[in-house]
Parts: structure tokens; sequence; C-alpha cells
């Protein structure tokens, strides 16, 4: 296919590419966006999950008023779980309403000369673009702890690996872990036949509290506001002011980070948590190995008493860690030339690398902007500091020489 020239590219197009797309498209500018809309949550997260976040935190960012997710579904109070069937459907919906749509291929390499970015699609078609945005979300940085690297690959899975949790009815599977993640998945497990076993380092399972929807005055005061992190003076600055997680010290900002949102399980999962699953709490895995077929999983506990644990399957509920030698849609060339902060790009106050016109959205912006950024209620923030400066540094590209230039302009201002 021949080249064609764009102003902003996106790769990815889940909560973060769909709404940085819009604000891209509101701002006038020619967008591309390459992803199928909520692939990740379609086919990445278990069937008959709900969100852990609120509603009114699970909006997708937009210059038009009405396409929040407590727009689409006015009567979606506070306090009601979304199953994850009804987000992705809220998702594409949002994806339908975009000006330019979501192209269902994926982008294979992205790299940079004097023109620009030059990118390459899955269908061959070639894209110049004057600014790129990464917003592949969390499927690439899948976490499994290198103590179950010695199992092999049909015994050993991470939660992001499943969709339909029903193929392990019968089975006694282990699941490393003790988030929401281990929680929820453990509790879909036990509903669907399984033999589900929590292990986990952590000494007690925490377990978040009902919400409030209307607390009285003296309780908001005293206990903080709410949002879309939850409760607290703390949790509020870090979830509706990023800005200011990105002014602190980069080891202010990784404290921020370890804090903010500790594991836990929903208040909604609670009950539903109960008997069928077993818990192994305070544990630490010591080895791993494959007899007989099944996984051995040794642990040892805080008062150095090792346990012995066999399962059908062990499932690593341990969350996803940034990594950027893993975003291999970017040529070595280009993650050659970006500052790091631990494994994520440096981003400044637009989520703009080092690399001008390279910009970062969703969790590889938590390391520059502090926690919301794991969430959809990051989105908005993102997309509209992104779209802004993109539409403030440069007039749009018509040609491609005229990518050129605006990248100089970037380079000047960055
Ligand atoms: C089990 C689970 C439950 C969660 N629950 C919640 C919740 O309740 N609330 C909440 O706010 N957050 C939740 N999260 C976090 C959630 O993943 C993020 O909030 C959200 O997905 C961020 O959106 P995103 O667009 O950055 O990432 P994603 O939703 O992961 O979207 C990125 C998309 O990019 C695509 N992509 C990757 N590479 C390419 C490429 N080269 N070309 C084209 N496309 C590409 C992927 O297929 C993917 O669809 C949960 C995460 C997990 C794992």
């Amino acid at each position: 296919m021949n080249d064609s020239a764009t102003d902003v590219l996106i790769v990815g197009a889940g909560p973060y590419g769909l709404s940085i797309a819009a604000h891209a498209q509101g701002r006038g500018l020619r967008t591309r966006v390459i992803g199928t809309p909520m692939r990740f949550w379609d086919e990445n997260m278990p069937i008959g999950m709900f969100l852990k976040s609120e509603p009114f935190a699970s909006n997708l960012g937009s210059p038009v008023p009405d396409r929040g997710f407590t727009d689409h579904h006015p009567d979606w109070g506070m306090g009601r779980p979304i199953p994850l069937d009804t987000f992705v459907s809220y998702g594409r919906w949002f994806a339908r309403q975009l000006a330019e749509q979501a192209e269902p291929t994926e982008v294979v390499s992205v790299d940079h000369d004097v023109a620009g970015y030059l990118a390459t699609l899955a269908t061959g078609e070639t894209i110049r673009a004057r600014a790129v945005v990464v917003a592949i979300g969390v499927g690439s940085f899948a976490h499994t702890p290198p103590e179950l690297a010695p199992l092999p690959a049909d015994l050993l899975s991470h939660t992001a690996d499943h969709n339909d949790l029903s193929v392990f009815a019968g089975q006694d599977v282990a699941i490393v872990g003790a988030g929401q993640s281990a929680l929820g998945t453990a509790v879909l497990l036990a509903e669907a036949g399984a033999r589900p076993r929590v292990v986990a380092r952590a000494p007690e399972l925490s377990w978040n509290s009902v919400p409030a929807p209307d607390p009285s005055w003296s309780s908001r005061l005293l206990r903080g506001p709410q949002s879309g992190l939850g409760r607290g003076w703390r949790t509020w600055l870090w979830s509706e002011h990023p800005e200011v997680a990105r002014r602190l010290s980069d080891r202010a900002r990784q404290n921020v980070l370890r804090n903010t949102m500790r594991p836990a399980g929903a208040w909604w999962l609670r009950d539903r948590f109960d008997e069928r699953i077993e818990v192994m709490l305070g544990q630490r895995i010591t080895e791993t190995c494959e007899a007989d077929g099944r996984a051995v999983v040794t642990t040892v506990s805080e008062h150095g008493h090792p346990q012995i644990v066999t399962a059908d399957h062990v499932m690593a509920a341990t969350g996803f860690v940034v990594d950027l030698d893993r975003i291999d849609v970017l040529s070595a060339g280009v993650r050659g030339r970006l500052r790091t902060l631990g494994g994520s790009p440096k981003l400044g106050s637009h989520f703009q690398s080092s690399l001008p016109g390279l910009y970062f959205g969703g969790l590889t912006a938590a390391a520059s902007f502090g926690p919301v950024m794991r969430f959809v209620h990051g989105a908005d923030f993102c997309a509209r500091r992104i779209a802004e400066h993109i539409a403030s540094n440069a007039p749009v590209t018509t040609a491609i020489p005229a990518a050129r230039a605006s990248e100089e302009r970037l380079h000047a201002t960055h």
C-alpha cells in the first residue's frame, strides 16, 4: 500500500487510545487510531467479571459532553458494579462516535527519521505521522514472578491469558497474589466448578469498604472526598490532580505509586468469596517444579514453616510491570533515545517523551503522573493534555515535508 500522512497516529484503541482520539479529533487534528476497540478488555479479562471502578470513574474522555459511561447509562449510580460486557459495549459505542473510526489492525513498527515518524501496520500500509501516541495498555507487561519460571507453559499462565475460566472446571488451580485480580479470579473459578487456592505473601486479605453515596459533611471533611481512586484527601489529590504527582521527586512519586490503592478486593466480591476457595496467607514461594504432570509449589511461612502445594495449574495474578524493552512496536533506535524512570519512559507535562512528538498514555505514564494512569479515570486528563500539546505546537499536516517542520517545532518547544 502507498504511504499516507497524518498528524497523530495512536497505537491502541482501549480507553486511553479512544479518549486521545476523541480529543485530538476535537481539535481538528487528522488522527488515525489503530487497534480493535476494547480488545484487551474483551479478550484478556474473564467472562463474568465486574469492574472495580465506580461508574463515575469509568468514563472515557471526550470534548463532547455526553460521551461518559454515566451519560450513556444515566441510571447507573454509585455502588452498582459494571459488568465487563456492558463496559466493552460502552467503549465500542464510544469508538463509533469518533469522526475518524478506529482501524481494527495492529501497528507492527514505529521508527523515527528526519521527516518524523514512520509506522507500519499489519496490513502493510505505512503511515507518516508528526506525532505518535503509544496507548498500548497493560497487555505487554504481564508480570510473572521468577520463582514460577521453572513450571512448563501448560502448567503456568498469567490471569491476562484468560477469558473463559470454565476450561478449568474440575481442576485444582493455585492463584498467586492477593489483589482484586487474584480474588476475583478465585471467585470466578469456584463458580465455574474449579477448586481454587489463593497463595499470597500478604498476611491477611484486604477488602474495600462499601462506598457511601452521600456521606455527611463532617464525614467528608474527616475522611476526605470521594474521587476516582477512592475516598481520602491524598487519594483525591493523586486522582484529580495528576500534574501534582508529576512535580514530586521521583522517589516521592514512587512512594505514592506503592502506597495508593494497595491490593484489596472490591466490596461487592466479599460475599462471593466463600469456603470453596482455600487461602494460604503469609506464604513466600521458594521453589516450583513439575511432577507427574502437576505443578508443585513449595512455600515458606512468615515463621519459617515450609509447605508444599500441588495443583493442575498455577495462575499468576501478580499484575503488570512496565518495561520499555517490551514495547517492541517501537524500533530499538526509538527506544534507545528515550529517557527513562525505572523501566518507563520519563514524560514531560504533556505526556511527551524525550523524543519530540512521541507521547505515552495509560500505564506507561504512571511513573511520571502517578497512580491514576493505571485506571480509566486518568484517560480524560491524559487525552486533553496530549491533544492540546500536539494541536498547539504545529499546524495540521498536509504533506510529508510538513511533518518535518512540525517535528522541528515540537523539538524546539519541548
Ligand atoms: C482484570 C483487570 C481488571 C481491571 N479493572 C479495572 C477497573 O475496574 N477500572 C479501571 O479503571 N481499570 C481497571 N483495570 C486497569 C485497566 O487495564 C486500565 O484502566 C485500562 O485498560 C487502561 O486503558 P488503556 O487504553 O491504557 O489499555 P488497554 O485497555 O489495555 O488498551 C490498549 C489496547 O492497545 C492494543 N494494542 C497493543 N499493542 C498494539 C499495537 N501494536 N497495535 C494496535 N493495538 C495495540 C491492545 O490490544 C489493547 O486493546 C483492570 C485491569 C485488569 C487486568
